[in-house]
């Protein structure tokens, strides 16, 4: 028998939780923390001294040397500069760990080399970091010993967010105080705040190590650059759901007992479509802390591969042919009183509420679908997003059958009299339950779908952090939320004046929803005819963050300044260049140092077996018909390389990085396509003892 795992034990043991802090504070500091994190503003540096030294002896009880501040760059993955705890050794030697209430709540990490688009000039790389009281210290361990992780905001001197978790946290406090105004109206009272919850399902792949390393594009870029198609691929649907293997299991099993001790409540696990893929899936919480745990995850999934001698990849699209990855957001809003803002309840359509709540999603979603594109974009998922994969590029909302006819009615009479019902479900066997049926089957090629009480914006990356799409969609929110009130507050009858914008908002906004398949190209079509955008590219979107509208939709909620959202535009750009040229030089390097001199070795061998068979004096024709495709294929790789190189070149001498970006994605992109065909095709036919790397069957199912 293995031993007992008990998870009631381990569960945030290496978290400083709000109960370790009941225990170990004063009870007036708690209570201060507590107002701190409930309400805002800010800890008095008294308290933060004791916060700091109660979280220090924690923290060293556990083995913790040094502390730091955790924070979230825009370069989308997390940062941390390691301080130890000693200071200056008494008069006898003796070394007193300290740590004191200004190194909690403030950091100042010299900043110049993150990404910052040209906000932080370098004779002011200042940046400073800001505890986040919300989301909770923890204790990473590793190699390098334990060390205190305090989550933190990134700022430059000038006070301009350089990172992913400031506008977020703005986000949230814009939506709560939005959504405060909506539920007043409707005669509640006692909510202090609205939280924006989000619970991320994280798909990624494995594989093996070894082979792993036998591959650049894998190392360099994350995901296959070359490759023939495996015999076998996910045609029989076999993986998803699939037994999982041993080596898989033992894996899983020990990142979920990371996971639980970093206080992340990861609950569902399963493979999924493509071979070697599989994901998991955490119980949502508040949206901070979401994304501050969906990093958490991200880097303990590759921590722990590591362990069982594989590689974790998070990559949208490590292999052509089979599913990239992706990351539904599910996302909602809930008071601080227990009412979940997009419950429909038994019957939505008298459900006032939740129908004013809808309506203003429609409309925010339709306003701003170019947006919420945008802040689901990042290099990889242009693998996925328009590119014959799930979700479509195109931003539309799926509310199901029951939902969609509610809308129906109020759109063209004014009144949603009736309610499609879900009814029975008949199994016709009498020995199994007939169940209720949900009135509204699932869809799952929306991008963007109501699941019951909750959207699931399914259109974010494996890769990417989950929170700009959070904070694009709680400033969107906020904005139709503000204007909601701004109208109704001042009516005289309420009843009528509600009534009346639902309608006029569901009606305007209908367009948006789309119950139908979002794959096929009717639906390009017909959202074509809509009016709705379908912006296919990570750089064709970085524009929309600067448009008139999102400059006033962000500084009117003090979420981005124009400037924010310029140097975020340029950021954009940069990384996509930059990316794409790694990308490049990594197939350079490996068809001129493995590709082409492997097929060279294998046509010399090609043409002596010709040579030898014709003096033998029997026929070679079909040895000679194979080294003329081998040389035809390698004639067209070579002529391929050449030109990469010469267009790699030319994009790395521009200087403008829109025209830069754009340059990529059109040429440098294209050229790639040309030098993999030929060797794709060589794959399928050299002899696979010279063939220089392991091959996606090797890959994805000897894992
Ligand atoms: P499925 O795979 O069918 O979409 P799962 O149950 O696996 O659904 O995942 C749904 C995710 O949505 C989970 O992370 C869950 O915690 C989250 N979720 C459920 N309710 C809410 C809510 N009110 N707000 C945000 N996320 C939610
Ligand atoms: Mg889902």
């Amino acid at each position: 028998m293995s031993e007992v795992l008990n998870v009631e034990d381990i569960f945030a043991s290496k978290v400083f939780t709000l109960g370790k802090m009941k225990e170990r504070l004063p009870k007036s500091t708690y209570k201060e923390v507590k107002r701190v994190m409930d309400q805002g503003g800010e800890l008095s540096l008294a308290a933060a001294d004791v916060v700091a030294k109660a979280m220090k002896d924690w923290a060293v009880e556990n083995g913790a040397t040094h502390y730091t501040h955790w924070f979230q760059p825009l370069t989308g993955i997390t940062a941390e500069k390691h301080d130890a705890f000693v200071s200056h050794p008494d008069e006898e030697g003796r070394m007193i760990m300290e740590f004191s209430g200004k190194e909690l709540i403030k950091g100042e990490p010299d900043a110049s080399s993150f990404p910052s688009g040209g906000l932080r000039a370098t004779f002011e790389a200042r940046g400073y970091t800001a505890w986040d009281i919300t989301s909770p210290a923890f204790l990473k361990e590793d190699a390098t010993g334990v060390i205190l992780c305090i989550p933190t905001a990134f700022c430059s001197y000038t006070g301009e967010a350089l990172d992913k978790k400031t506008p977020l946290l703005r986000s949230m406090e814009a939506v709560s105080e939005q959504a405060l105004r909506i539920v007043r109206l409707f005669g509640n009272t006692e909510a202090t705040k609205v939280v924006a919850s989000v619970g991320p399902e994280q798909e990624y792949f494995l594989v093996d190590r070894e082979k792993y390393l036998q591959r650049e594009d894998l190392i360099f870029a994350g995901r296959t650059l070359f490759g023939a198609p495996a015999p076998k691929g996910q045609e029989l649907e076999d993986h998803y759901f699939g037994t999982i293997r041993e080596r898989i299991g033992s894996y899983m099993k020990d990142l979920n007992v990371e996971l639980w001790k970093l206080g992340v409540t990861a609950k569902t696990q399963h493979n999924e479509v493509a071979p070697a893929q599989h994901e998991l899936a955490p119980i949502y919480e508040t949206a901070n802390i979401a994304v501050d745990h969906n990093q958490l995850v991200m880097e303990t999934m590759k921590k722990v591969a590591g362990r069982h001698g594989m590689t974790c990849l998070l990559h949208e699209k490590p292999f052509a042919g089979v599913n990239g990855s992706g990351k539904h957001n599910n996302w909602s809003l809930g008071t601080d009183n227990g009412v979940n803002l997009l419950d429909p309840g038994d019957t939505p359509n008298e459900n006032i509420q939740f129908l004013l709540v809808l309506a203003c999603i429609m409309k925010a979603v339709d306003t701003h679908a170019d947006l919420l594109r945008q802040s689901a974009s990042d290099v990889g998922n242009d693998h996925r997003l328009g590119a014959n994969e799930a979700p479509p590029a195109i931003i539309s909302m799926f509310l199901g059958e029951q939902l969609e006819d509610v809308v129906k009615q109020l759109v063209e009479t004014g009144e949603a009299s009736h309610l499609i019902e879900g009814g029975k479900l008949k199994t016709g066997v009498s020995t199994l339950p007939d169940f209720d049926k949900d009135a509204t089957d699932r869809n799952r090629t929306s991008p963007f779908a109501f699941t019951g009480n909750k959207f699931e914006f399914r259109m974010v990356g494996s890769a990417d952090s989950i929170a700009s799409p959070n904070t694009t969609l709680n400033a969107i929110v906020a904005e139709a939320f503000c204007e909601a009130a701004d109208i109704l507050e001042k009516a005289d009858d309420f009843d009528v004046a509600v009534h009346d914008l639902i309608k006029e908002y569901m009606t305007k906004h209908q367009r948006i929803i789309f119950n139908g398949n979002g794959y096929s190209d009717e639906w390009v079509a017909e959202a074509e005819k809509r009016g709705l955008p379908n912006i296919k590219s990570m750089v064709e979107a970085a524009s929309t963050l600067t448009t008139d509208k999102a400059i006033k939709l962000f500084e009117k909620f003090g979420i981005f300044t124009k400037v924010e959202l310029e140097s975020r535009e340029e950021i954009i750009y940069e990384t996509y260049a930059k990316t794409i040229n790694i990308e490049a030089l990594t197939m350079i390097d490996m068809a001129s140092k493995k590709y082409i001199p492997a097929v060279m070795k294998y046509s010399k061998s090609l043409a002596d077996t010709v040579i030898a068979v014709k003096e033998a004096g029997a026929d070679a024709s079909v040895q000679a018909e194979i080294l003329g495709e081998v040389s035809g294929k390698l004639a067209a790789a070579k002529a391929a390389l050449t030109n990469l190189e010469k267009v790699t070149a030319e994009a790395t001498a521009m200087e403008d990085v829109k025209a830069q970006a754009f340059f990529y994605k059109d040429t440098v992109k294209a050229a790639m396509d040309e030098l993999r065909a030929p060797i794709d095709a060589l794959e399928m036919i050299v002899d696979k003892n010279v063939w220089p790397v392991p091959s996606y069957g090797e890959l994805t199912f000897e894992v």
